[in-house]
């Protein structure tokens, strides 16, 4: 079994003596202006929550993203990459009276909405701004389907809209979520469909929208699936299928129509490594008789893996590439049962010469890492992070662990 391991994150996770998070900027940058690439017209609005890390948000803002923010807070942080604010919108579809005026305050003109109550708030507390209605989808096909908290139906956006015009707001756009680490096309053509229809909609009332905002949901390319099987999302045909929506919804509207995308996961989560160590292998006899071996890390549910219960991550061990492996259920160092691979897991294979303290590489882990680590969870702090530029290597080395 072979792992690919990009150079500078290599060279960075080598180098690091303690646990830490990697980014490497250079591929985050790289990253997305292959997604400029494929997708030239639209404009990228960073999804901040992913990586809330300063200097990856200063990288993108400098190649010309904005950003997805989703509090007052966010909106701050974003400014401090110097990005103009026009370039920030309010994302979030739940906000308080404060965090409405604080975002007005700080210069933000277009939100989010998906209520009449929202859309009343807006009115009152940033008024004159643009706003954009968020349609639900169903969520399926995505790890994380985003589809019960948020977004109206058709009909229902149609009205919130009518409504946001009628106190004085501008009705501007429709936004869709189609789920984090959509793995569909087909849901991507669903999203659109809902969206021409809606569009039609509003057309009829005499609201002519002038951009459509297609949300998060791009997914990354390195995740294993919780058999160990790497997930292979079908990412060409999704961008085939974007562009032929956008193009399909171009003809509906009876304006020009720009299209905003707030990518995440998608730019970060490859581009990121965790510098872990080894607690513990073991093996215990469960009550049913069962040998299982378990593999304990210093980096678990609430220090870098969150989202562990749904993912397999790539593990690399330095300097144990070959001699036998046993397979072993992963688990985070806390107290917490959650702290584990979930039990729909297979086992992952572990060399059986790992000791305590052994250095361990958790590949794809970029994305939301930083925001989701818990302040001393049993007294295990937040990972500390480092960022590395430029390739001063090989573009790619290839380290094959044997098995
Ligand atoms: C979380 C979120 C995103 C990013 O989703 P990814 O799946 O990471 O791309 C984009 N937009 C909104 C409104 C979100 O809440």
């Amino acid at each position: 079994m072979s792992t690919d391991v990009d150079a500078r994150l290599s060279a960075a996770l080598t180098a690091a003596s303690s646990d830490r998070i990697v980014f490497d900027l250079t591929g985050i940058e790289d990253q997305y202006e292959q997604l400029r690439r494929e997708l030239p017209d639209v404009l990228v609005r960073f999804a901040m929550k992913a990586c809330p890390v300063d200097e990856v948000l200063t990288c993108l803002a400098d190649r010309g993203a904005g950003f997805d923010a989703a509090s007052p807070n966010e909106i701050r942080q974003a400014l401090r990459t110097g990005v103009p604010v026009e370039r920030i919108h309010y994302g979030n579809t739940v906000k308080s009276d404060a965090n409405i005026a604080e975002a007005h305050r700080l210069g933000v003109r277009t939100f989010a909405t998906d209520s009449v109550q929202d859309v009343a708030a807006i009115a009152a507390h940033a008024p004159g701004s643009r706003v954009f209605g968020r349609l639900a989808t169903s969520g399926d096909g995505a790890l994380w389907g985003l589809s019960r908290k948020f977004g109206c139906s058709r009909d229902d956006v149609v009205r919130v809209l009518d409504v946001a015009r009628a106190v004085g707001l501008t009705p501007a756009g429709l936004s869709v979520h189609v789920g984090s680490q959509q793995m569909t096309c087909e849901a991507w053509r669903q999203a659109f469909d809902s969206l021409g229809d809606t569009l039609v909609a509003l057309c009829e009332q005499g609201i002519v929208l002038d951009h459509v905002n297609l949300g998060g949901g791009l997914p990354a390319l390195g995740y294993l699936d919780r058999h160990g099987t790497r997930l292979e999302p079908p990412l060409d045909k999704m961008f085939a299928v974007i562009r032929d929506g956008m193009e399909q919804l171009r003809t509906v509207n009876r304006a020009p129509l720009d299209f905003v995308m707030e990518p995440g996961r998608h730019l970060v989560a490859d581009h990121g490594a965790i510098r872990a160590h080894v607690y513990r292998l073991t093996s215990r006899w469960q009550p049913d008789g069962e040998r299982v071996h378990w593999l304990y890390l210093s980096s678990g549910k609430f220090n870098g893996l969150y989202e562990m219960d749904q993912l397999g991550y790539r593990l690399v061990f330095p300097g144990h590439f070959d001699g036998k492996h046993v397979s072993a259920v992963v688990a985070g160092p806390t107290c917490d049962s959650d702290d584990a691979y979930g039990s729909g897991h297979q086992p992952v294979p572990v060399p059986e010469a790992v000791t305590s303290g052994d250095p361990v590489w958790i590949l794809s882990a970029g994305a939301y890492a930083t925001s989701y680590m818990t302040q001393g969870f049993n007294g295990f702090s937040p990972l500390p992070y480092t960022c590395v530029r430029h390739a001063t290597f090989p573009a790619r080395t290839a380290m094959t662990r044997g098995n």
